[in-house]
């Protein structure tokens, strides 16, 4: 028996793509559809709308490098295109290489600047270079620009909490709380830095509390153990 890699299913034979059969048939398709003479059709008739299909099923399959490909020439037909830097960022973050996607949020940024999601996806390709300080920056625009939105503070406390900068961290996790009191994980990641600090006595307290919103929550049964 032999596992195919896309589907992982085992099978007596894979084919000579080294998939199996299932799989190869749905990649001819793909091929058809995409790759052949009625896409060059489609994309002589409007180019704009053929890519941006075409990336998108590459998006979905995880062939982030076509996709990137065709998002950029999305990119060269209209060098305004904030969807497509904002996807090919997307596809850059996707496959792991953070520095380009930090470029590609940053021209966003420069055609859209009061876009709240342009800055928290380039504060999360940051917080994954572990750039954290630029992190911090571009999570406090998301506040700026969505004050009742949790995703800005938590993710801003989580970058404070990198740099060691506790009670920042402690402040914007308390706020994400007041913002919506059913957020465990606040509560469990205040309680992990509170435990940080030194501070045995307020972890325990948002610990027990996160075991209130969830008696199974693993982690923080271990992390309360932990305490004692
Ligand atoms: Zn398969």
């Amino acid at each position: 028996m032999q596992h195919c890699p896309i589907c992982r299913k085992e099978v007596e034979k894979l084919t000579e793509l080294y998939i199996c059969e299932d799989c190869a048939k749905e990649q001819i398709l793909f091929q058809q559809k995409w790759e052949g003479k009625a896409f060059k059709e489609d994309v002589e008739r409007d180019p704009t709308d053929a890519y941006f299909k075409r990336a998108f099923a590459y998006m979905e399959k995880g062939d982030f490098n076509r996709a990137i490909m065709d998002f950029s020439e999305l990119i060269k037909l209209n060098p305004n295109e904030t969807e497509a830097f904002s996807n090919r960022g997307m596809a850059y973050h996707n496959k792991g290489d953070f520095s380009h996607a930090v470029e590609d949020f940053s021209e966003l940024i420069k055609l859209n600047p009061d876009e709240a999601d342009a800055y928290y996806n380039r504060g999360a390709a940051y917080y994954e270079i572990g750039d954290f300080d630029h992190a911090v920056d571009d999570f406090a625009e998301v506040i700026r620009l969505t004050p009742d939105d949790v995703d800005g503070y938590f993710h801003r406390g989580l970058s404070y909490r990198k740099t060691g900068q506790f009670d920042l961290a402690i402040g914007d996790f308390t706020e994400v709380i007041k913002i919506d009191p059913s957020y465990i994980h606040a509560y469990f990641i205040r309680g992990l830095t509170y435990k940080e600090r030194g501070d045995s006595d307020q972890a325990a307290v948002d610990f027990n509390e996160v075991l209130k919103l969830d008696p199974n929550h693993g982690p923080t049964k271990e992390a309360l153990a932990g305490l004692k």
